[in-house]
This record gives C-alpha cells, sequence and structure tokens, in this order.
C-alpha cells in the first residue's frame, strides 16, 4: 500500500523539499545572527534520504498495519460491475462485495507529452525522479535540463550543473 503519495509523491517530495530548506537557511546563516555556516549540497545524500524516509514512512502506510486496525485489505484487480458492487479478481478467484458507496482511488500516471524526439531521451517525470543520484546521470551534457519540473504544478525542482562542480540541487514550494 501506500501508493503514489508514499512511494513517490508526498512523501518524497516533502523530504526533497526539507533538504532545500536546510540548505536555504544555511546560506541565509548570517541573517540569524550565525557566522561561518556553510553547507554543500551532496546530491546522492540528500537522495538517499529521501529513501530512508520513504521506509520510515511506509509501515505506517502497510497493509499490515491495516488489518490490524480492523480494516479487510483485499489486494486484486477491481472493477466497478453495477452502483452497489464491485468485483475483485484475487489470486484465489472473484469476490463481489456489495457497498451503499463507492470511493475511487485509483491514482493517475505521468503524461509525457508527445513531442517529436521525446523517445530519443530519459524523460523523468514524478515516477522515476527519485531514482537519480546525480544531477549529470543518464544525461549528456548537451541534453542536461537546466531546471526540472515535479509535481502537479505546485513543486519546482531546480537542478544545476557547474562545469568542474558538483551538481547543487534545490527544490522549493510554491503556491499553499
Ligand atoms: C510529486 C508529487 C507530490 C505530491 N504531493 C502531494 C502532497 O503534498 N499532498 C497531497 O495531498 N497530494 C500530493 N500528491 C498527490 C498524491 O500523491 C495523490 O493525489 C494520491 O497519491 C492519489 O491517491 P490514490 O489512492 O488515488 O492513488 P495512488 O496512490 O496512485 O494509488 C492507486 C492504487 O490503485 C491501484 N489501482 C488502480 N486501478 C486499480 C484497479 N482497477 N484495481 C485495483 N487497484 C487499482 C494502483 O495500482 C495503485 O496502487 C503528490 C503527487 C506527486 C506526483
Amino acid at each position: 500500500m501506500g501508493g503514489d503519495c508514499l512511494n513517490t509523491g508526498c512523501v518524497p517530495s516533502k523530504a526533497l523539499i526539507k533538504s532545500a530548506r536546510v540548505v536555504s537557511q544555511i546560506r541565509k546563516a548570517e541573517e540569524f545572527g550565525l557566522r561561518n555556516a556553510t553547507a554543500e549540497v551532496d546530491f546522492a545524500g540528500v537522495m538517499e534520504r529521501v529513501q530512508r524516509v520513504i521506509k520510515a514512512v511506509e509501515p505506517h502506510d502497510s497493509a499490515a498495519r491495516y488489518t490490524a486496525l480492523g480494516v479487510e485489505c483485499i489486494q486484486g484487480e477491481a472493477r466497478i460491475a453495477s452502483p452497489w458492487t464491485v468485483e475483485i479478481s484475487t489470486a484465489s478467484g472473484t469476490r463481489t462485495l456489495s457497498t451503499r458507496a463507492i470511493v475511487i482511488a485509483a491514482g493517475a500516471r505521468p503524461f509525457v507529452p508527445p513531442i517529436p524526439g521525446m523517445d530519443a531521451i530519459r524523460v523523468l517525470t514524478s515516477d522515476n525522479v527519485w531514482e537519480l543520484r546525480s544531477c549529470r546521470g543518464g544525461w549528456p551534457s548537451s541534453a542536461r535540463p537546466g531546471r526540472l519540473r515535479a509535481g502537479p504544478g505546485v513543486r519546482a525542482l531546480g537542478c544545476r550543473g557547474d562545469a568542474g562542480r558538483d551538481a547543487a540541487a534545490t527544490a522549493r514550494a510554491r503556491g499553499p
């Protein structure tokens, strides 16, 4: 369980934003009367922390936890058969459940626009960006992005690479 929010959405993006906030505050340290505070971004270290945060949250979002709380968790492919019935194909056969209300939480997947040439490059989406361990990883320098966009319009993830220096990464939240 956990879905997008745990694995590729809310949790990793907030963990990344936290790292960006910490480095931003360190860079503004003098405003707060703190001298000599410096920070160098270790992009791989930031992204490894993101994975550790996911692992730490995972048990709270698990089928085991919800089962212990009294929720019946059925794993399978669901199909709405009528306004009051849902059919679930599981490994052990099909079950039909009847209900007064059905909540559909079937998620979504990133849309990659059909721009010519897209199939020739490695496209980063909110699904796979979490695999990055280097801002340079996987791109020839000519194709390296100056800026990446992540999230449903409310998050921006910047990824800068300077010649001779390791890339710095920043993330910021926009809007409420
Ligand atoms: C980068 C990013 C940051 C985000 N940050 C936030 C945030 O800060 N706050 C916030 O509220 N939201 C945030 N979101 C949005 C949030 O992650 C999604 O709105 C949420 O995960 C959607 O939940 P869901 O249960 O509908 O879908 P999902 O979590 O995607 O889960 C759907 C599940 O249903 C399964 N499924 C689909 N069809 C069937 C079927 N027929 N039968 C059985 N199973 C099926 C899928 O396999 C999947 O496991 C963010 C998203 C992204 C990408």
